[in-house]
């Protein structure tokens, strides 16, 4: 037998069917309401390349270096060829068809998803599994079953498999085939409670596909009923679009739902108790509280999908609070004498038995990265010194720059004389979780070479002495981090920045919801060369291979969470520094200078192999890729950056890409910006504010008046989103600010789509963030 029907499957046939057909299977074996449909199993697979004689020729094809991405490129092509050339044998695909047939007696308009049974790759996603294509029909049905099969094969599965030591021979896939549910009203269904796991369940609810409110594309109504007694807390939101199928195309597409139907409640009480009903049912049956997406269709109930719930807190968060180490704030590189960020440094000093002197404040500056440090200071003021800087010590150097982050790694604190709260040294030290003192003025001819001071990057102060000792049993903070972090539930998303893809699994373990903004910029810098002058010597594909490795590693660990990654926008000064940088033009003031989209716009030769990057990593499958352009003016600007697109072979209408908001002309020509086709706009507060205010943001003389909360940038902001939600262009926002409480609560009251916040403030705005929602509900219905 080719195929399985779902009726015929339990949990335990995972090797035949993969993940996903042995869950549908469990549950409709369990009589719950599950669409019809059939598995082509992974053994049908394997029957197909092996009885083709093409299993050896795939085997080998895929065996290459995957760091030459041009080999790997062609080993993707070669293997998928292999397999979409392959004729079907006549009874696998009579079998196939007969199959397809009974459901829906032939008309039915089918999912034809993969099912990945390499259940112990860590994330089985990379093995193929993503692939799904929705509104089949029998003209397409075996095409698409053998683009599944040929999903193992993509870039992107190949690479993973071969850097986890996977055995390309031992994966195999299996295809669901079942049968499209045409919902008049769909959601999603928390069994329990999702964070507290009481006996609460929480149903969401829109018009037509479930899709609609999976993406969060609309607003659901939200149902929250005790289990106990049925009593229930309705909320009705303005639920403006829903996703159904074109009749003419089968495409699903977005509509506009009617005027008297919006406010309108969407699941009555009789569908509520079914949709319990079932919730309970699914619940028993799996032991454990189930996260349910549902559908219901001529008064039927229909269950798409159930799987556990994993944001239930089980007491791991507070478990470390009750250890002094609050998870989210801690900081240390594991070599230098740290303590908690939120703990009295004096108590710590003492009851870790130091007994050190804790002397007067001999510098301040800005407290940019937490956590309170002892240890000798090394003064850097040329790149040679660096290498004096051992585990533990403190770092005093006027500004850090791209070289300096191995020695940032090692280092136990930085303090820098210049810079403000978005500097280089505030934004990389934050995210080394290494604490930090920046824009002190003085503190390299202050601070003498060897001395021991205590640098406290709360405050921003550094003392005389040492108030923390080296104290064996603080762990460093990633082993005291949950493992699965327990992650409020919000509407509005909470995602994380990354400027230097080492941190890239900090980052990705904070639980965020994607990344915000990656910024390409130490890709390029850490190459100590300008871009110009590192083709010049390396060549073109060399170049572009450096973004591809640099942007793939973190999108490997997000995936397939979005990552949002900024095409290069490093000001001359930067470059200037670098090797090729006397070709530099000498520029007054580089922050109003040649960067971001004037820089590529002016070098469309450089800037497309930039893009190039992007290209390669989409044909790799790395579709959970985002381009976004900074420091753009005007619709022109985003006009000319979507023409390069276009020439380097992306497809703008297929990609997700946007701009950001940097400069108040983008702010007021952002209706335009919408129209020229951006799917999200992005507040880059760092430069919006220095660019409202008149404030450089490097500068610490005027480092006081930089204030991104001034009524004027949050007006540009919160005009910004409204139009925005007026053309369905998400808003997010990527500067420090979004890691600030006033600033969360603002813009999530303003309603944007989603905070990208440093990864030690990701969960401080998760939990800001879900209060002011929580606000916002309880409002709307007092
Ligand atoms: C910003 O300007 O807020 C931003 C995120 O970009 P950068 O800090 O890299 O200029
Ligand atoms: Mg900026």
């Amino acid at each position: 037998m080719a195929v399985l029907w779902l009726d015929e499957i339990s949990a335990g046939d995972l090797e035949k069917v993969g993940g996903k057909g042995a869950s549908l299977g469990e549950l409709t074996g369990a009589g719950l309401p599950v669409p019809p449909g059939f598995v082509v199993t992974a053994g049908t697979y394997r029957s197909f390349i092996e009885d083709a004689e093409i299993d050896e020729e795939l085997f080998e094809a895929v065996d290459v270096d995957v760091d030459d991405s041009s080999a790997l490129a062609d080993a993707a092509d070669r293997a998928q060829e292999l397999i979409l050339e392959t004729p079907f044998p006549d009874d696998l695909r009579e079998e196939i068809v007969a199959s397809y047939r009974e459901v829906g007696n032939g008309e039915a308009f089918v999912a034809v998803r993969s099912s990945a049974t390499a259940e112990d790759l860590p994330d089985a996603s990379f093995a193929g599994q993503q692939e799904t294509f929705l509104n089949v029909t029998e003209e397409d049905l075996l095409d698409r079953v053998r683009e599944c099969w040929a999903s193992l094969f993509t870039q992107r599965a190949i690479y993973y498999r071969q850097e986890q030591g996977f055995d390309h021979s031992a994966v195999n896939i299996a295809v669901v085939v079942q049968q499209m549910v045409d919902a008049e009203k769909s959601g999603v269904m928390f069994t329990s409670h999702p964070s507290t796991g009481d006996p609460t369940m929480i149903i969401e609810a829109a018009w037509g596909l479930g899709e609609a409110v999976v993406s969060g594309a609309v607003s659901p109504d939200n149902y929250v009923i005790d289990r106990e007694d049925r009593s229930m807390n309705v909320t009705i939101a303005e639920k403006k679009v829903k996703h159904e199928k074109d009749e003419a195309t089968g495409q699903t597409v977005e509509r506009e739902v009617p005027e008297d139907k919006r406010t309108q409640r969407v699941v009555s009480d009789a569908e509520i108790d079914d949709l319990m009903d079932l919730g309970e049912r699914v619940e028993d049956h799996y032991g454990e509280p189930q996260d349910v997406e549902w559908a219901i269709v001529d008064g039927e109930v229909y269950m798409l999908q159930s799987r556990p719930i994993t944001t239930i807190d089980e007491g791991s968060s507070d478990a470390a609070d009750a250890e002094g180490v609050d998870p989210t704030k801690g900081v240390t590189d594991g070599s230098g004498s740290v303590q908690a960020a939120d703990a009295g440094s004096a108590d710590t000093a003492n009851a870790s038995g130091s007994g050190s002197s804790s002397g007067e404040v001999i510098v301040d500056g800005l407290g940019s990265s937490p956590g309170t440090v002892s240890g000798p200071a090394k003064i850097v003021t040329k790149l040679d010194d660096l290498a004096k800087v051992g585990e533990g010590d403190i770092i005093v150097t006027e500004m850090t720059m791209p070289d300096m982050v191995p020695a940032m790694k090692r280092a136990s604190g930085i303090i820098t004389d210049e810079g403000g709260m978005t500097s280089h040294a505030a934004i990389v030290s934050r995210e080394l979780g290494v604490p930090a003192i920046v824009g002190t003025t003085n503190a390299t001819t202050v601070l003498e070479d060897g001395q021991v001071v205590t640098l406290d990057g709360d405050k921003g102060s550094v003392l005389e002495g040492a108030a923390v000792e080296p104290d064996e049993e603080t762990e460093p903070v990633e082993e005291v981090r949950p493992q699965s972090p327990v992650k409020p539930m919000t509407a509005t998303e909470v995602k994380v920045n990354v400027s230097i893809p080492e941190a890239a699994e900090r980052a990705a373990a904070t639980g965020a919801d994607g990344v915000g903004l990656l910024r390409t910029e130490h890709m390029i810098l850490s190459l100590n060369q300008t871009p110009e002058k590192f083709i010049d010597e390396n060549g073109t594909d060399a170049y572009t291979k450096e973004l591809v490795d640099g942007i793939r590693g973190v999108a490997d660990e997000f995936y397939p969470r979005p990552v949002r990654v900024r095409t290069l926008d490093a000001p001359t000064d930067e470059f200037r520094q670098l090797e090729g940088g006397e070709d530099e033009p000498a520029e007054h003031n580089p922050m109003l200078g040649y960067r971001g989209i004037r820089r590529s716009l002016d070098r469309t030769d450089v800037f497309a192999h930039e893009l190039e990057a992007f290209r390669r990593l989409y044909e790799m499958g790395y579709d959970n890729v985002e381009i976004m352009l900074p420091l753009v003016n005007d619709a022109e600007d985003v006009y000319r950056a979507k023409e390069c697109m276009k020439e380097a072979g992306i497809d703008p209408e297929k990609r997700k890409w946007g701009a950001m908001i940097e400069t108040p002309a983008a702010a007021l020509s952002v209706e335009e910006l919408a129209e020229a086709g951006i799917d999200f706009a992005s507040f880059g507060t760092n430069d919006l504010t220095q660019y409202t205010l008149a404030v450089d943001r490097n500068n610490e003389h005027v480092a006081d008046r930089f204030d991104e909360l001034h009524p004027a940038v949050l007006r540009l902001i919160g005009d910004v989103i409204e139009t925005c939600r007026e053309h369905g262009v998400d808003t997010s926002i990527c500067g420090q600010a979004g890691s600030k409480p006033e600033m969360v609560q603002f813009l999530a009251n303003e309603g944007i789509t989603s905070i990208s916040a440093n990864i030690d403030a990701v969960r401080d705005v998760q939990h800001e963030v879900k209060r002011v929602e929580q606000k916002l509900l309880l409002d709307s219905v007092r």
